[in-house]
């Protein structure tokens, strides 16, 4: 809806979605190559050519870290940008991360259909997905850090796991499959979740739920990420900062070895100097993890 001011009612059922696949996928691509991480990517089928077709930013809202691109009015006291405000310190000061300069380039299409036919005219290579995070090359080193996505349900819960994958790529050489993942599942939840992913941890708890971190961690295709694998990734990032000073400082330290190495080997025997079982610890550890209460949140004002 071209003209309406940014749908309340899109972030009014955040907890709804909060589980969900965030429907993202990371690429590392110049837009007119395949991606790196996309190989298995099935051929567009034919289709006509779509109309020509341009991003949003007929207007844009800076913030501190990002700039929203987009063609409609948004209410900028809308608690979604109080918390994305606050994304990276959560993010940064949880991993023990330097913060960084970086700009991400946030396009929000008024509808699926916009972002639909843009990213197919633009990222023909792409599977289709709910939102991306792209880091396109540039001269000079840095990669331009672009997220699209539309304005929809799942806005926030997108928004933030997409923010915190342009986040890390901004100050790590590169960051495994899994554990992109991961993180992002862990950081797209509000804070008051604790980065815990109440679907995730229903479905683990109900199994079967056989963690194998050494195959995750193999893992280097997008498509080869499905919600299995992404429910595990996450819970292998809740256990490492959420059980206990050790399997955090594995993280940290796997993490600063990021800053300077894109590839410092698996974090499996790492995480096994700390903890005798892995695969037992994880398993104990999310039988005590407490379930976020299940809430509607509020929001002053109506949807317009
Ligand atoms: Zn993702």
């Amino acid at each position: 809806m071209p003209s309406s001011p940014l749908r309340l009612s899109a972030f009014a059922t955040l907890v709804a979605l909060i589980g969900a696949l965030a429907g993202c996928e990371t690429m590392r691509t110049d837009p007119s190559a395949n991606s790196t991480r996309n190989a298995e990517v099935a051929p567009v089928p034919p289709a006509p050519t779509p109309a020509p077709t341009a991003p949003p930013g007929k207007k844009h809202t800076r913030a501190g870290y990002y700039v929203l691109y987009h063609d409609f009015e948004i209410d900028k006291t809308d608690p979604l940008f109080a918390e994305l405000d606050a994304l990276p310190d959560q993010v940064f000061g949880e991993l023990k991360l330097p913060p960084s300069n970086g700009i991400v380039q946030v396009f929000l299409f008024d509808t699926q259909e916009r972002y639909e036919r843009y990213m197919r005219a633009k990222y023909r290579n792409l599977p289709p997905r709910r939102a991306y995070f792209i880091a396109e090359p540039r001269a000079g080193g840095t990669d331009e850090l672009k997220i699209f996505t539309w304005l929809g349900d799942h806005l926030s819960t997108d928004l933030r796991h997409e923010l915190t994958h342009a986040l890390l790529r901004g100050v790590l050489k590169d960051v495994p499959l899994w554990l992109d993942e991961g993180l992002a599942g862990y950081f797209e939840l509000p804070p008051n979740q604790d980065g815990v992913n109440a679907q995730h941890l229903d479905t683990l708890r109900r199994g079967p739920f056989q963690p194998d971190l050494a195959r995750l961690e193999k893992l280097k295709d997008v498509a080869e990420m499905q919600k299995p694998e992404y429910r595990e990734a996450w819970a292998w990032v809740h256990l490492m900062l959420r059980s206990g000073p050790g399997p955090k400082k594995v993280l940290h330290d796997y993490l600063q070895a990021l800053r300077a190495d894109p590839a410092p080997g698996p974090l499996l025997p790492k995480l096994r100097e700390v903890m005798d079982v892995p695969e037992q610890a994880l398993a104990d550890h999310l039988g005590t993890v407490e379930a976020p209460k299940m809430r509607t949140r509020a929001r002053a004002g109506a949807p317009k």
